[in-house]
Parts: structure tokens; C-alpha cells; sequence
């Protein structure tokens, strides 16, 4: 088959990640027989320095066109003049606003071979293997009013949490079908104890879980979530959250798997190809990292949270199944056999620059 995937590689160890992202692709193209036309545009810092703008409309238009999109990441200390009117990191969330993403999802695992990288206790992390689906587009962030004021008394300032039930629900589905794929339990986050939002958020959860009478539900507040992300890890199969406690909880979830460089992401609106009125929505694929300006340009840094990023577009928007899983068994028997990016290797191992890595994976595909 032939896809159209748009690469926006942007700044720093952007560039650097997502090309031996490529390769990956390309290897699977080549195993696999798909043919993957990538088209490159600019985004970011690099897109400010040539077009003053970090989200060029035709990079926008380029998504828009294509089956998916593969994002490095934008940022670094070039642009960060407070008072510059573009900012890189404003791209991402024009993109994920065109694209009408909703839903984030970050998978976490923790690989047997690397199990003594994370700062936590290797028998804690035996099997852990989850998902962390955060509400993107709504919440605490993006509710009106948001305002400071100063009073005769002082200081005030407000935001608010509002979220619709259809809000609500389109992101427990992702939840949900996720879950149904994987070992059927999900949690579900909130504060129902004392948040009228998430009391009508565990309502709708207790009503969308009729359409799902295979996955186990549980709700779970989110402070007690916070604590068993780290004390029982293994517990968590798919945990859905809003907007706050998703963000907070999936870069705590993140800690487990020992570096930044690892974990892959996937933005999207709902988990299937084409959403209810038929139009086919795109998909952004990106590692978790940033631009890490303090090894950009080196040739150290991890590819694999592209490279997984990739397997998570083969499977998520491509329905490529087998070729994702092509991709996640490479990575893991490649960090079987010892290979390793500086960021991985405080147990020792084959020390290798982003390069090879990338080599070493597609050359396993
Ligand atoms: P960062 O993720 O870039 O780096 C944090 C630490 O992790 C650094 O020590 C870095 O060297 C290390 N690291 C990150 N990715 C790595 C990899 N692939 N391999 C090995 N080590 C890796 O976060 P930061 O330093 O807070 O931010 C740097 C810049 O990136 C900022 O401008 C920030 O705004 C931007 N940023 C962009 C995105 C995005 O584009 N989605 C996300 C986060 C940060």
C-alpha cells in the first residue's frame, strides 16, 4: 500500500531523531511492501528564521493532505526572547488545533534490559506496560473566565474547569478502545470528591462503560493515582485523565521508563480513521522530549521515542498492526542485545550515537 506521511522534524535533536525515525519507516516500507511518500516542511524555530511565522500555512496545509504526521520537536534557547512576538513552541499547538486532536496518548513501558536506568526500584517495575490518554483541548487550560484582577484587597486570580459531556465522553471512548485492545481494564481519573466536574465526569464514565462490557472499569482519584503510578506501577493497563491530572500524571508515568529519550507519543481525534460526519482526520506522532539543546548537533541522542513514534503511527493511523509490531519488537531486542545512546547507558552496553541506533533497529525490521 501507499501512504503520505508529512515529517516536521523542527528544532534541536528534532532533526537528528526523526530522520532515523524515517529510516525505520522506510525499512518497514521495504520488509512490509508499502511505499511511504514522505514530504518534509518546516515548523518551529526553523520555520521562524525562514518565514517569521513557527506555524507556516503551508506546512499546515502539507498536514492537512496527509495520511499522518511525524513531529520532532520545536524550541531551544534561540528563540526564547520573551518579548519575541513568534515563539517555536506555539507551532505544536496550532497543529494540534488545526488538526482537532483531542485526545494525547502516551504509552509507557519498561524494558527488561533497561530496568536499572529508572530511579525506581526494579522490582516495582517488573511488567509495567500502560497507557496514559490525556484530554488535550479542554479543562482547567483552556476554560474561560482566566483572568487576574487586583482588588482593594489584594491580588485575585481565576481560571475555571469546565468540560461538556460530549467532551467527556469522546475521551473516555479513546479510553475505552484502547483498552479493549490491551487487557480490557481501564482507570479512569478524577477528583469527585470535592470537583463538580469530575462528579459528572465519573457519570458519564459509569454510562460509556455500557457500551464496553469487556473492560473493566475502576475511578481512581487523582492523588491516590499519583501514588500508585510509583508504588504499584504493574496495576495500570489504559488510564484516562482530563487535561490537568493527565498532564501531571502521564510526565510522572514517564519517570518509570528511566529517560525522556524512550517514550513515544500520539495525538489524536478519536481512534478511528474518519470521525462520525466521515471526514477522515490526521494524526501527530511525536516523542515526548523537547529539542534537549544541551546535546543538539552531538549525535547522542535517543531516536528511539521517534522510532516508537512511528510503530504508533503504523498502528494507530495506518492500521498496520503487524508492521507496529515489527517496529516495538526491533527496538526491544536491539536493547536486549545492548545497545545503547549515552542517555540509556549508565549499566554499561554497546555505547552507540543516534545514528547507529537507528541503523541497528531498521537493519532488525
Ligand atoms: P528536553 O526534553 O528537551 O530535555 C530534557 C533533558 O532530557 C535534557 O537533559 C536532554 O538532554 C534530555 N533528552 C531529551 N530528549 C533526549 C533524547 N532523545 N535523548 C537523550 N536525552 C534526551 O526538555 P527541556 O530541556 O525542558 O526543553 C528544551 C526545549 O525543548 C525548550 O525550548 C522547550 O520549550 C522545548 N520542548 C519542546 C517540546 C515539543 O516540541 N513537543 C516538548 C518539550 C520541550
Amino acid at each position: 500500500m501507499r501512504f503520505r506521511i508529512a515529517v516536521l522534524a523542527g528544532d534541536g535533536v528534532g532533526p537528528e531523531v526523526t530522520a532515523e525515525a524515517v529510516k525505520v519507516m522506510e525499512a518497514v516500507g521495504r520488509r512490509f511492501g508499502h511505499a511511504f511518500d514522505v514530504s518534509t516542511a518546516k515548523v518551529g524555530g526553523a520555520a521562524i528564521d525562514e518565514f517569521g511565522t513557527p506555524l507556516p500555512d503551508e506546512t499546515m496545509a502539507l498536514c492537512q493532505e496527509t495520511d499522518a504526521v511525524l513531529f520532532g520537536a520545536v524550541g531551544g534557547p534561540k528563540w526564547d526572547d520573551p518579548k519575541a512576538k513568534a515563539r517555536p513552541e506555539d507551532g505544536i499547538l496550532a497543529i494540534r488545533k488545526g488538526l482537532g486532536v483531542f485526545a494525547n496518548l502516551r504509552p509507557v513501558k519498561v524494558y527488561a534490559a533497561l530496568i536499572n536506568s529508572s530511579p525506581i526500584k526494579p522490582k516495582v517495575l517488573e511488567g509495567v506496560d500502560m497507557i496514559v490518554v490525556r484530554e488535550l483541548t479542554g479543562g482547567l487550560y483552556f476554560s474561560r473566565p482566566k483572568r487576574r484582577w487586583t482588588t482593594a484587597r489584594g491580588r485575585r486570580g481565576v481560571d475555571t474547569l469546565r468540560y461538556t459531556e460530549q467532551e467527556i465522553e469522546r475521551i473516555l471512548r479513546v479510553g475505552f478502545d484502547l483498552a479493549r485492545g490491551r487487557r480490557k481494564h481501564l482507570t479512569s481519573v478524577d477528583k469527585a470528591n470535592v470537583m463538580e466536574s469530575s462528579r459528572l465526569w465519573r457519570e458519564v464514565a459509569v454510562e460509556v462503560s455500557a457500551d464496553y462490557p469487556d473492560v473493566e472499569l475502576e475511578h481512581m482519584l487523582a492523588d491516590n493515582a499519583a501514588m500508585q503510578l510509583i508504588r504499584n506501577p504493574a496495576h495500570f493497563d489504559v488510564v484516562v485523565a482530563d487535561n490537568t491530572f493527565g498532564d501531571i500524571l502521564s510526565d510522572e508515568a514517564s519517570v518509570l521508563s528511566g529517560s525522556m529519550g524512550m517514550l513515544p507519543s500520539a495525538s489524536v481525534a478519536g481512534l478511528k480513521t474518519a470521525s462520525k460526519r466521515g471526514r477522515r482526520s490526521v494524526s501527530l506522532y511525536e516523542p515526548i522530549h523537547g529539542t534537549a539543546p544541551d546535546i543538539a548537533g552531538k549525535g547522542i541522542a535517543n531516536p528511539i521515542g521517534a522510532i516508537l513514534s512511528v510503530a504508533m503511527l503504523l498502528r494507530h493511523s495506518l492500521q498496520l498492526v503487524e508492521e507496529a509490531t515489527a517496529v516495538e519488537e526491533s527496538v526491544e531486542g536491539v536493547l536486549a542485545e545492548g545497545y545503547r545512546t549515552a542517555d540509556i547507558a549508565s549499566d554499561g552496553g554497546d555505547l552507540v550515537g543516534t545514528s547507529r541506533m537507528g541503523d541497528v533497529i531498521a537493519g532488525r525490521v
